[in-house]
């Protein structure tokens, strides 16, 4: 062994001794409530894939069309070699879902955080987040140089108490604040109270930067997340969001005005400089959106809500406010045991522990999907 990879043995050691190790479990199968491991058919919980989309026909299709089309890659940024079709049309559809003046697409979630964040605000600026915003607002954030405040989960008094500080230190610079949260948190599935935050920011004349990764597709009439749900729409100088969770495909965006996606076109580092995404990725998200705006859609929203439901009555004491169920055990051995008995049962629910979560968080974190059958549920239960 070179004394390289010793090194590495080294610390791969202290992190298998404090239960944290993690690895990759190879899947045979599409995503979807079945996966097929070690050739075991295992019912799977652990997918962000709300309703079910991400191995649905239409998008596969529409992926399968995109490629015929316009190929398998991209070639370069977008900004080098020309931006292709099914992006725009991508980022039409994401705007008019949303109902803002434009949109724009990342390849991940990560990358549009990263991107985003640091396009916005830079070392004379100030960001105030939710301790529970997601490890790509985390690493924007440091990245950005901004003074980073971090107020304890949804505490909207500690938020105000920045603001207050942020103003004054702010008051007659150039320097700007911006307050990022989660709508419905990933990890947790609580929800963010958005109309007293937007109060906040509006009260302060700071922005307000929300997350909806798990609200988009979920809530609201038009299902556009939850900010469309509280009435929002409109009130949010930067909205984000992955395609790659209820939409079913991958990527992210953020929607906003148009001088916001021109400011990232030309500001946003994880855009200008990375290859644009595969074309196929695009057509399935717009078809994913497409279809969730549909009755089809409609319909697997609410046979997702009626699941959440059954699954509230069978668990009265857990809190359940989406399709996110935290299952708390606190410590990282137990959460890991207990992933393990249901893994020997072929079940799948992933062990959430640190980094993900804080230490003596471990949690059994279940998601439930529209495509999941009565008999699935009760099997879980
Ligand atoms: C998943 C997630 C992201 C990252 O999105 P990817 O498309 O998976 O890179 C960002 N924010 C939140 C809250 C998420 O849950």
């Amino acid at each position: 062994m070179t004394s390289f990879d010793a090194e590495l043995e080294h610390r791969l050691d202290a992190i298998r001794r404090q239960h944290l190790l993690r690895g990759l479990r190879r899947v045979d199968s599409p995503q979807s409530t079945r996966v097929t491991i070690d050739s075991r058919a295992f019912l799977n919980f652990s997918s962000n894939d709300y309703l079910g989309l991400a191995n649905h026909p239409a998008l596969k299709n529409a992926a399968i069309e995109a490629i015929k089309k316009y190929g398998a890659g991209t070639g370069a940024s977008r900004l080098v070699c020309g931006s292709l079709s099914p992006f725009h049309e991508l980022e039409e559809t994401l705007a008019v879902f949303k109902g803002t003046e434009a949109a724009l697409t990342f390849s991940t979630g990560y990358a549009t955080s990263l991107g985003a964040i640091t396009a916005l605000i830079g070392k004379e600026d100030i960001i105030a987040m939710d301790k529970l915003v997601h490890a790509s607002i985390v690493d924007a954030a440091k990245l950005s140089g901004a003074k980073m405040r971090i107020f304890p989960h949804n505490d909207l008094e500690a938020l105000e108490d920045i603001l207050k500080w942020a103003t004054t230190r702010t008051k007659g610079t150039a320097a700007r604040t911006l307050v990022v949260t989660e709508s419905i948190f990933s990890m947790d599935g609580d929800a963010a109270p958005l109309k007293e935050m937007v109060k906040l920011k509006d009260k302060y004349g700071v922005w307000l930067m929300v997350d909806e990764a798990h609200a988009t597709g979920l809530y609201g009439k038009k299902q556009r997340g939850l900010i469309e749900a509280m009435g929002l729409s409109g009130q949010i100088e930067v909205q984000m969001g992955t395609l790659g969770k209820a939409i079913g495909a991958s990527g992210g965006y953020i929607c906003g005005s148009r001088a916001l996606v021109d400011l990232l076109i030309n500001r946003a580092r994880s855009f200008i400089f990375s290859t644009a995404p595969v074309p196929a990725a695009a057509a399935s998200a717009k078809v994913g959106i497409d279809l969730i705006g549909s009755s089809e859609g409609r319909k697997l929203n609410d046979t997702l809500w009626g699941r959440i439901e059954k699954f509230k009555n069978s668990f009265p004491k857990t809190k359940i406010a989406s399709a996110i169920i935290p299952i708390i055990l606190g410590d990282e051995t137990k959460a890991i045991a207990v992933a393990t008995q249901l893994y020997d049962k072929n079940i799948l629910v992933p062990a959430i522990r640190y980094p993900t979560v804080r230490r003596g968080a471990a949690r059994l974190r279940v998601t439930l999907n529209a495509a999941h059958s009565l008999q699935d549920m009760e099997k879980l239960v």
